[in-house]
């Protein structure tokens, strides 16, 4: 494998664990009796940076959350959870920071790295 199929890989896979953090926390917001526009209440999401084994807790309001999430490719991650290559820091708050993806094109870096087609309609 050359060192660009390799970083390639890397990225596509980072990504695609940030997508799915981002899933779980949009499932969990859903679930919370609060309304999504809250800034009141502090609610503990995941954080949702591309380390496989990072199942830290970051809290913020619904309406943090929102905002946060206004665009599709942006994440909350814990301060200093950033991936340089793939990612740039776009807001900074006292417990997270929002982060928001370099230009490309996730899926199709993904298939070429092996990871099937994007977003399976047999996903759980
Ligand atoms: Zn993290």
């Amino acid at each position: 494998m050359r060192p660009e199929d390799w970083w390639e890989a890397r990225h596509a896979r980072l990504v695609k664990n940030e997508e799915s953090f981002r899933q779980y926390n949009n499932r969990r917001m859903e679930q919370e009796p609060v309304d999504s526009d809250d800034d009141e209440e502090p609610i503990p999401f995941l954080c949702e940076c591309g380390d496989f084994t990072c199942v830290q807790a970051l809290v913020m309001t619904a309406a943090e959350f929102a905002d946060a999430h206004a665009a599709a490719d942006r994440f909350v991650v814990l301060p200093g959870h950033v991936f340089d290559d793939v990612e740039r820091v776009v807001e900074h708050h006292g417990g997270f920071e929002v982060v928001e993806k370099l230009d490309m094109n996730v899926d199709e870096m993904w298939r070429e790295a092996g990871g099937g087609e994007p977003n399976p309609s047999s996903a759980s």
